[in-house]
């Protein structure tokens, strides 16, 4: 049986004080939550303090991103040493990564080894944009996304990590209108990468793998995505901002 996995990307929103007080309202109302991992990635500046805050709760935290390197001439960028003192989780190769600041899967594949070699775990977005779906390449973008950005990751080092499967022509972009995808056309994607991660893996490795999704969810669709057979849950951006939607989606 795999435990839900619900993770908040507050991507770059928030100053200190608004992420310490998000932080707060969400330790208080879910505190009771057993049955589900949550995670909350706030922007770097305030790990720090989000970590204090949600010490000894319910919480987790992870990064949004990190460098391949641990140290070094690398101006403003910040290295999984930096991270490991704060975060369990770090998201690696988000669509936003990708399209703006031109990761490729290779950066990722480097990225997700050295998190890994730091006992960071990596959390693999992968996704396909809308033209490509229009032009029935999805499965093949998708295979290929997660072929070259899992290269030479072993056995023992995929169990500890989290698939997102984030269709890119789904995200919100802080459109609270945006639509997700479907129920049905989500869950066949989940059970896509898991045939892959089985073929590639084993059968019990895909199958004890944590695939979430990630594109507008939101209170309204959470229980139909999650009523999905390999959907393991979400990763939001939007509806992570507010302690009222991420809870009740948590909660859903
Ligand atoms: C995301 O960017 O990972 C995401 C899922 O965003 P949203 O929930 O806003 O669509």
């Amino acid at each position: 049986m795999r435990k839900l996995f619900i993770a908040g990307n507050w991507k770059m929103n928030k100053n200190a004080k608004e992420a310490v007080s998000l932080a707060g309202s969400l330790k208080n109302r879910l505190k009771n939550v057993k049955d589900k991992d949550i995670l909350i990635c706030p922007a770097f500046t305030f790990l720090c303090c989000v970590h204090k805050e949600i010490k000894n709760s319910n919480i987790k935290l992870g990064a949004q991103d990190m460098h391949y390197e641990d140290k070094g001439a690398y101006t403003g960028e910040i290295s999984p040493l930096m991270l490991k003192d704060f975060c369990e989780y770090v998201i690696l190769g988000h669509s936003e990564r990708r399209q703006f600041f031109n990761e490729t899967d290779d950066i990722v594949n480097k990225k997700i080894k050295k998190a890994l070699e730091h006992g960071l775990k990596p959390i693999l977005c992968i996704g396909e944009t809308s033209e490509q779906r229009e032009k029935n390449k999805t499965l093949s973008v998708i295979k290929t996304q997660l072929k070259n950005s899992l290269k030479s990751i072993g056995k023992n080092d995929i169990k500890k990590m989290i698939i997102a499967y984030e269709p890119i022509w789904a995200i919100s972009g802080g459109d609270p209108n945006h639509k997700a995808a479907t129920a049905d056309d989500a869950q066949e994607m989940h059970a896509f990468v898991r045939k892959v991660l089985a073929d590639t893996y084993s059968e019990k490795i895909a199958n004890e793998m944590r695939i979430i999704y990630g594109g507008s969810m939101k209170p309204e669709n959470v229980k139909e995505l999650m009523a999905q057979p390999d959907i393991d849950g979400g990763l939001l951006g939007g509806a992570s901002l507010e302690a009222e939607s991420f809870s009740d989606i948590v909660n859903y």
